[in-house]
């Protein structure tokens, strides 16, 4: 027996406990891995509230992110004992995920725990921060330099937006950080925001144009916002595009695009090909800098995940949520 969250949904309602599971209820899998650490992602919290239908097969374990040592494996290229990482590919959507003490998981999806990080500063990253790092590449791709002029950042306060403000200082850019609290701008400056400005500015419809303003951007918001922000990059820069916080509407014209040839770069983190996650992680541990990621990063147990869910939906979490399952289990 081990202990889990488990999503159900029924005649009687879409509900999530903590509860006991068995391990002959665990999903097909090559790879058996105790779950020391998981987080507290968006999704997750969509998941677990059934806010929207991330969930597509029930009942379910969410968690997106886990890490944890082998406890069995099939697959060539693990062994008992091994740590290992394993960001999105569907788990807590339409595979059992992270959110409890086990997890039996397809090899495939498995990435060994990068060298540079604790098992508990990989979760601290987690989807966000990966996701972060491959916004970061996509504007590098896309020849936005640090040199090109200022990159906004939208969702700042969240993991996201968070990981990617400290990434871009590190890079040497110069950092606007967009947020709805204010209030948090020492937090934002101390992750290397160099201004922080109100999320008002961008989240009421917008004009097709607006004054020339970003190199880059990345952005964890999506509807207006997103639609105003392509609106002022300016000639020639690329907007990543990784979130939905606002809502998923994409209410812009294509005036940015045709006339000013920004680019919109796409970023998914879930089933991103293997070489690409590898370099991202690699890129993280080359550009984190983990005192940073400390500050960002908070704590919880398998028994606060119900109740703080619904406080991350409302824009309420500063950062990160990393969740303690079974920190034994890594040491
Ligand atoms: P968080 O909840 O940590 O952060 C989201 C932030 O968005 C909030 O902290 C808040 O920042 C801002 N926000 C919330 N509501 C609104 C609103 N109504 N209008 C404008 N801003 C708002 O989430 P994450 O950082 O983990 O994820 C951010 C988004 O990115 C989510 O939509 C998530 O699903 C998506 N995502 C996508 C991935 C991919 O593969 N494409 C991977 C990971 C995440 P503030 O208070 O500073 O304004």
């Amino acid at each position: 027996m081990f202990r889990g969250l488990l999503i159900e949904n029924s005649d009687a309602g879409y509900g999530t406990k903590l509860t006991e599971l068995e391990d002959s209820q665990l999903p097909e899998g090559d790879v058996t891995v105790r779950v020391a650490y998981s987080t507290l992602n968006y999704k997750d919290a969509l998941a677990i509230t059934g806010k929207s239908p991330v969930v597509r097969r029930f009942p379910m374990v969410p968690g997106i992110d886990l890490v944890g040592a082998v406890e069995s494996s099939r697959h060539a290229n693990f062994a008992v004992g091994d740590l290992v990482l394993l960001n999105g590919w569907g788990v807590g959507e339409v595979h059992w995920g992270g959110l409890a003490e086990r997890a039996r998981l397809r090899g495939d999806w498995l990435i060994p725990v990068p060298q540079g990080f604790t098992p508990r500063q990989t979760m601290a990253i987690g989807t966000a921060g990966y996701t972060a790092m491959l916004a970061l590449i996509a504007l590098e791709r896309n020849g936005v330099t640090p040199d090109k002029g200022d990159v906004l950042v939208t969702g700042a306060g969240g993991g996201v937006g968070g990981i990617a403000i400290a990434l871009l200082h590190q890079r040497g850019y110069t950092v606007v950080a967009s947020t709805g609290r204010l209030a948090e701008t020492d937090y934002l400056k101390s992750l290397g925001a160099d201004e922080v400005v109100d999320r008002a500015l961008f989240s009421s419809p917008g004009k097709p144009l607006g004054r020339e303003r970003w190199a880059g951007a990345i952005d964890s918001v999506g509807s207006h916002t997103l639609a105003n922000v392509c609106a002022t990059v300016r000639y020639g820069g690329t907007v990543a595009a990784c979130g939905l916080a606002q809502g998923m509407d994409f209410p812009a014209t294509v005036a940015p695009f045709i006339l000013r040839g920004v680019t919109l770069a796409g970023i998914d983190s879930v089933y991103r090909p293997v070489p690409d996650r590898l370099e991202a992680w690699r890129r993280l541990a080359s550009d984190l800098d983990t005192q940073k990621l400390d500050l960002l990063t908070h704590e919880i147990g398998l028994t606060d995940v119900i109740a703080t869910a619904p406080t991350m939906l409302e824009g309420a979490i500063r950062g990160r949520l990393v969740v303690a399952v079974d920190p034994s289990v890594t040491g």
